[in-house]
């Protein structure tokens, strides 16, 4: 119901519960009235009858009473009227010619106890009033009763009964009523007529400020306050109406700004631009944090790890691979993965990568020959990163249902990449400036200052792990003449023909080194004695059977080779590495092509050995 409706209601039952108790008490007063005027009416009738009778008495004229008291019934306006003789009148004077005797119960009562009795009765037509009076004896009245009367004093020697029509009053009191009716109608109808006249207008703006307010709270900016009637209710208007403008002006624009920062448009937007704003202000806030982050972080590694963790706990991913792919060189790396990688990449063309597009099993199955199909479906994106890196986030979900959750936040993810993007492109560079810092341009093997790092840091945890290594000091016989007699060049093909040699024979664990010009330094991980020389061997057979060309012509060199064991023959892996090469020069001594290990006998034909 509504606060109009409940008004007039309260109203209606307010007027009705008044009308009511009005008649009532109205009913109530004029009954009261009506039989207290009777009653009064009825005790003067009796003194008149009283002193009448007593006169008729005392002027010996009682036979003529019937007409005295015929008289005062008529002038009273009493319906009947009678008189009634107590037993002790009648002993002495008889029941009189009109049979003065008591008529009814009424009449017996008064006589007997002397006090004065009413009783009206109503009828649809009529209200009657019965009134009874007693009359006592006294010998102190005048005349005194005594002197007629064998009686005592105060005995009841006779009622007058009387029956008065009492319809005129009740029949005043409905006309009042009504007459009270009709004016309080009245006065209801113009009391809600000024109440309406008044009230409507602050109800009706009540009712619009209320459609407003719902539709705000429910993102509708737009709907204005209407309908507003008196002056007070046009500046609450006009003030809540301003307001909402600026509401609805504030929020578009706060919403049109700050979506302009999330990459995502695919967004599905709620009609409630607060809403909007918010979310985009907590996935700004989220991004902006993930930033500042990553811009902290110390290494490539890190901020791999990072993504991750937001794919993790921000996505809720639970079966994801990332995928760094070096677009020049067509290196692929698994950066992270937190199931495994359940496909091929590193060994095939990434789909993804090549079409540049998200690659989607539900949307085509088998999509992905690299793909190892066990069930799940996947969504391979590529995120271009730079020029020459791209990372691609392999996702594969167990069921459709968290396949278009993963199609929902792929977008978002590209926020998260996007964002990461310039500090991976930093990283990398940083990571391709200290590789080429430690790497030899021609060779692609670690020089030097990689040695340099890789004997401080690693050589202790080696120790500390038992981890040995054996040691190859490498060098060509008589290269001076093939720069001699072919030039540079062949010199520099020749250099990377051994130091393929040496890489095609030892495993991924163990660390080449172009040590010095076209020396080799190869450290041999885990490696047993025998083995070191067996691989030296290899080498150094492999190298002998390579052919070199030069303008026209080819031919075959040969290598030495001094083999040591760290930290078998020195805890120190430079005295190793000098062992080493004091193994290479005994090769070189005793006629070149050959492979010299190490022993401590060394030490005493060399002059280097004697500071050993
Ligand atoms: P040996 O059998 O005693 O080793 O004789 P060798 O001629 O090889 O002598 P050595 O090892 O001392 O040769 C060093 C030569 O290698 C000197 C230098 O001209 C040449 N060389 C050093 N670095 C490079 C390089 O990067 N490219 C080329 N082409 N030659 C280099
Ligand atoms: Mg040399
Ligand atoms: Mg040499």
């Amino acid at each position: 119901m509504e606060s109009r409706q409940k008004v007039i209601a309260s109203l209606i039952v307010i007027f009705t519960v008044f009308f009511i108790a009005m008649i009532v008490s109205t009913t109530l007063n004029f009954r009261d009235y009506g039989i207290k005027t009777a009653t009064d009416r009825a005790n003067l009738t009796a003194e008149i009858v009283k002193i009448g009778l007593t006169s008729h008495m005392v002027n010996g004229i009682m036979d003529q009473r019937d007409y005295f008291l015929d008289q005062i019934a008529n002038v009273e306006k009493i319906s009947e009227l009678w008189i009634a003789r107590s037993p002790t009148v009648i002993k002495q004077y008889g029941e009189g010619h009109n049979n003065e005797v008591p008529r009814d119960k009424i009449d017996t009562e008064v006589l007997k106890s002397g006090i004065i009795k009413s009783e009206t009765t109503e009828t649809t037509s009529k209200s009657l009033m019965r009134v009874t009076i007693p009359f006592s004896a006294s010998e102190f009245s005048t005349p005194n009763c005594m002197q007629c009367h064998d009686a005592k004093e105060g005995e009841v020697l006779g009622v007058v009964s009387m029956v008065m029509d009492i319809t005129e009053v009740r029949m005043s009191s409905i006309k009042t009523v009504l007459y009270n009716m009709g004016l309080t109608v009245i006065a209801a109808i113009f009391i809600f007529l000024i109440i309406n006249r008044f009230i409507k207008p602050f109800v009706s703006i009540f009712y619009s400020i209320r459609d407003v307010m719902q539709s705000a709270y429910h993102g509708d900016y737009t709907v204005r306050v209407e309908g507003y009637q008196s002056k007070e209710s046009q500046s609450v208007a006009k003030l809540l109406n301003t307001m909402m403008e600026k509401l609805q002006h504030t929020f578009e624009e706060l919403d049109k700004k700050v979506y302009v920062f999330i990459k995502n448009k695919n967004y599905v937007k709620e009609p409630d631009p607060l809403i909007n704003i918010n979310t985009t202000i907590e996935r700004l806030s989220d991004i902006y944090k993930f930033k500042q982050t990553i811009e902290n972080d110390k290494e490539l590694e890190d901020i791999y790890n990072r993504v991750a963790y937001v794919l993790k706990e921000h996505f809720k991913l639970d079966d994801f691979t990332m995928i760094e792919i070096d677009t020049m060189n067509k290196v692929k790396k698994i950066v992270y993965s937190q199931q495994g990688c359940h496909c091929e990449i590193l060994n095939g063309e990434c789909r993804a990568d090549r079409i540049h597009a998200s690659v989607d099993s539900s949307i085509f199955a088998h999509s992905c020959e690299l793909y190892n199909d066990d069930g799940g479906e996947y969504i391979c994106t590529p995120y271009t990163i730079s020029n020459e890196l791209s990372l691609v986030i392999s996702i594969v979900t167990k069921d459709k249902k968290q396949t278009e959750y993963v199609r929902t936040i792929m977008s978002d993810i590209e926020d998260y990449i996007t964002t990461a993007r310039p500090a991976i492109v930093s990283k990398k560079l940083m990571q391709t400036l200290n590789q080429m810092a430690r790497v030899d341009q021609l060779t692609d093997m670690y020089n030097r200052k990689f040695l340099d790092e890789f004997a401080d840091v690693s050589i202790p945890q080696a120790i500390r792990a038992n981890t040995s290594y054996g040691v190859l000091m490498i060098d060509i016989d008589y290269f001076k003449m093939i720069n001699d007699s072919y030039g540079h060049d062949v010199g520099d093909e020749a250099i990377r023909i051994v130091s393929g040699v040496i890489k095609d024979n030892i495993r991924k664990a163990d660390i080449p080194i172009r040590y010095g010009g076209e020396e080799f330094l190869v450290l041999l991980y885990n490696c047993e004695a025998e083995n070191i020389i067996k691989i030296a061997e290899k080498i150094r057979v492999e190298f002998s059977k390579k052919k070199i060309f030069a303008s026209g012509t080819s031919f075959s060199k040969t290598l030495s080779v001094g083999c040591s064991n760290f930290p078998a023959d020195s805890e120190s892996i430079w005295k190793c590495i000098k062992f080493a090469d004091i193994s290479l020069y005994q090769a070189k001594e005793s006629g070149r092509n050959r492979v010299v290990a190490f022993n401590n006998d060394m030490l005493d034909d060399t002059e280097v050995g004697e500071s050993y």
